[in-house]
């Protein structure tokens, strides 16, 4: 009688679940979400609470991957960077793209369901530090939520794609913007922000997921008047946070500490992990007088999720200095450490430390620098937590060449740990920079803002130092033993900022690299079993699921993102390409064009003149354009200035630089920064380097994209 009881309440409930999926798009609720860190199902960016990024699935494994084929793909209407994980909930995949679109499409036949696109103002990719890029939705009870570019966070009806309410998360009169994928917990919405490079002062904030109105907001800097702002965070920032700052810019610019990127949830604890973001300005010097660790810079916090209470902080980078955020993905997991089960907390920050949390209490476990060549500190001091840091490596007194740069040993691009394995599979990268004081260079408004100068990373002009740059940088995948702290095996690839992993029960680890290739990797050995030539490159990370039997594989294409930085014409140059989803199956047999490619124009150097000032104009450059066209206008992704129409007269130049003519594709006008003298040194130092390109000196870059 009992069996059959529960027989009939099993199958009443796959009724009731069966119905649901078709009556309900977009249903998803907290349990539903915690077990998928141990079932097949992808229901939130990292797939579960947990982010770990592993699949049980292994239809697709590594005796049968060499199968594996095309079975859809999407093709999207820009061509900046596509970082986002797609989600997939109950036979619809959800995603996004640059610019903050939405998507959703049929998960077995890539049919489009229905598109969103929060018109974001073309000026405000002005910005964004590291493209218009945006990682993916969050779905809950049949709303799916996307933080815009310009601060918005918006809730749609997962069935028709209409907004159902709008939040207006920050002050859009200041460079805040949002790239990160929103978290729902215990029916709130979760959403952080960017902009620390600018200057902002960073926060998250909760809001109620059926009406968007806000439930609690945590800063993460103090309020640089001295005053509580009425939020969750006013009571540790006055018992521990105000005291680890001093005079400095932090005043002016709001301190940064933008949390950009991670958030995990741990359901048994009921704490919410933050990953928070560097300093503006990075100089620790001009930000804070050079003085206290700066809380919570650089810090993973632990919150309590219904009110955002403080429990406990651990920061990674006391008196940052480098733009060494500890925004990166946070995976939580159940390992055995000397033959005690412990609930640890893993994270993989841009200063090249691998750091395993206790994540009830915040005690360090263990650190080891999870990249072979960190020159910024020898290690990390287990009794203080704190790193050993190199004589120098803070540039006060001189400027110093350091590993990691900016761009970090690891950024946003998603690990993933393997419970059968023990791994964790990183995309690291090994990038130099300069760090040198700016000196006399003051706050500026809504500038780039962190207190040091670029000039110095300028690529060097003689071929032999330039070679002995491009040779130290590095992109890897690395398989990490977080028990033992040392790497188990890598794959170098050719070039460094490759993309984010998938790791499945099938014994295989999934990565895109900046290249083009798409590999599925052994997950004990590292051998490439298959790959699959995207014809663009691939930043974003590959996620998996299973309908009707079929395990299928998806992942975003279109390069893009912040790796100009720090990035020494280490790059592969192509004619940027419209962004796609791609899905694969075991005999996939679809096909997608190859991507309509125009050659580059040729350099129409022979009626260029200025009466600029180019050796001005070059350092003007790299102070305030080369983040996004590259060190020497190697413009490796956003336009290459070289190649531009605009470069033949100086009319259309200053209409450009000054008067804002391309605002709408995310130019916006520099005329706060740049007079027109300046625009013309600027166009008669890009002119040289034209020359220089045409006569086959230099390497080429891309040509002007569409958006
Ligand atoms: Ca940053």
């Amino acid at each position: 009688m009992k069996i059959i009881r529960l027989g009939l309440a099993l199958a009443l409930a796959i009724t009731v679940a069966a119905c649901q999926k078709k009556a309900e798009p977009g249903n998803v609720d907290g349990a539903r979400i915690a077990a998928a860190d141990s079932n097949a199902e992808w229901l939130s960016y990292g797939k579960g609470y947990s982010e770990q990024r592993f699949s049980p699935l292994d239809k697709v494994n590594a005796g049968n991957v060499g199968e594996l084929g095309l079975a859809w793909y999407a093709q999207f209407d820009t061509d900046r960077g596509q970082e986002a994980t797609p989600i997939e909930v109950d036979g619809v995949i959800y995603t996004t793209t640059a610019w903050s679109k939405v998507f959703a499409f049929d998960a077995v036949t890539g049919k489009q369901l229905w598109a969103y696109d929060p018109k974001v103002e073309g000026s405000k990719g002005f910005d964004a530090c590291c493209d218009v890029v945006n990682r993916g939705v969050a779905v809950w009870k049949g709303k799916v939520y996307v933080g815009v570019l310009d601060g918005r966070l918006v809730a749609l009806d997962a069935k028709t794609g209409q907004p159902v309410w709008t939040a207006q998360t920050t002050d859009p009169k200041k460079p805040y913007t949002i790239t990160g994928a929103p978290r729902v917990i215990k029916d709130k919405v979760l959403i952080g922000n960017g902009g620390a490079e600018y200057g902002v002062r960073g926060y998250i904030t909760a809001y109620d997921a059926a009406t968007g109105k806000q439930a609690w907001r945590f800063f993460m800097t103090p309020n640089p008047e001295g005053k509580p702002d009425g939020a969750a965070s006013d009571k540790v920032m006055a018992e521990k946070a105000a005291a680890t700052w001093s005079d400095g810019e932090w005043k002016q610019t709001g301190g940064g500490g933008t949390p950009w990127d991670a958030i995990a949830y741990d359901p048994d604890l009921d704490i919410v992990y933050i990953g928070v973001g560097n300093g503006t300005p990075w100089n620790h010097v001009k930000r804070s007088g050079g003085k206290g660790d700066n809380l919570f810079l650089s810090s993973i916090l632990a919150l309590k999720p219904e009110t955002g209470e403080y429990v406990w902080h651990y920061q990674t980078t006391p008196g940052e200095s480098w733009d060494y955020t500890a925004t990166q993905q946070i995976i939580l997991a159940d390992l055995k450490i000397d033959g005690q089960d412990r609930k640890v907390l893993m994270q993989a920050p841009k200063n090249g430390f691998f750091y395993v949390l206790d994540r009830a209490t915040g005690a360090l476990i263990s650190a080891k620098p999870y990249v072979d060549s960190i020159t910024w500190a020898t290690g990390v001091d287990m009794k203080t937590g704190r790193p050993i840091e190199t004589p120098g490596a803070r540039y006060e007194k001189a400027a110093v060449m350091q590993v990691p740069g900016p761009l970090g040993a690891h950024n946003w691009q998603p690990m993933a740990f393997d419970p059968k394995t023990g791994l964790v599979y990183i995309p690291t990268n090994v990038t130099p920079f300069a760090y040198t004081d700016d000196k006399g260079r003051g706050y500026k408004e809504g500038a780039w803002n962190v207190g040091v100068d670029f000039l110095a990373n300028a690529l060097p002009t003689d071929e032999a130092t330039l070679k002995a740059v491009q040779a130290l940088v590095k992109g890897q995948l690395v398989a990490w033993d977080p028990i033992q702290q040392k790497p188990v095996w890598k794959v170098d690839h050719p070039y460094f900022w490759n993309a984010g992993v998938l790791a499945t029960a099938g014994g295989l680890v999934f990565q895109g690299t900046a290249e083009g290739d798409l590999g599925a990797y052994d997950a004990t050995s590292g051998k490439k079993l298959w790959s699959y030539k995207t014809g663009n490159g691939v930043i974003a990370a590959p996620m998996t699921y299973e309908l009707d039997g079929q395990q299928y594989v998806a992942v975003m294409v279109g390069v893009g993102g912040g790796g100009q930085i720090s990035a020494p014409a280490s790059m592969p140059t192509r004619p940027r390409l419209p962004g796609r989803l791609l899905v694969f199956k075991l005999g996939g047999k679809a096909t997608a064009p190859a991507f309509d490619a125009p050659a580059p124009p040729p350099f129409e150097v022979a009626g260029l003149s200025s009466t600029g000032d180019a050796q001005h104009g070059f350092a003007l450059f790299h102070q305030n354009c080369q983040v996004c066209h590259g060190p020497n206008a190697s413009g490796a992704w956003l336009p290459d200035l070289k190649r531009s129409p605009m470069l033949q007269t100086a009319d259309n130049w200053k209409g450009v630089v000054i008067d804002g003519a391309s605002a709408s594709r995310g130019m916006a006008s520099f005329s706060r920064f740049l007079s027109p003298q300046d625009a013309e040194d600027i166009r008669a130092y890009v002119i040289t380097e034209a020359k220089k390109a045409a006569a086959g000196q230099t390497s080429t870059g891309t040509p002007i994209g569409m958006n």
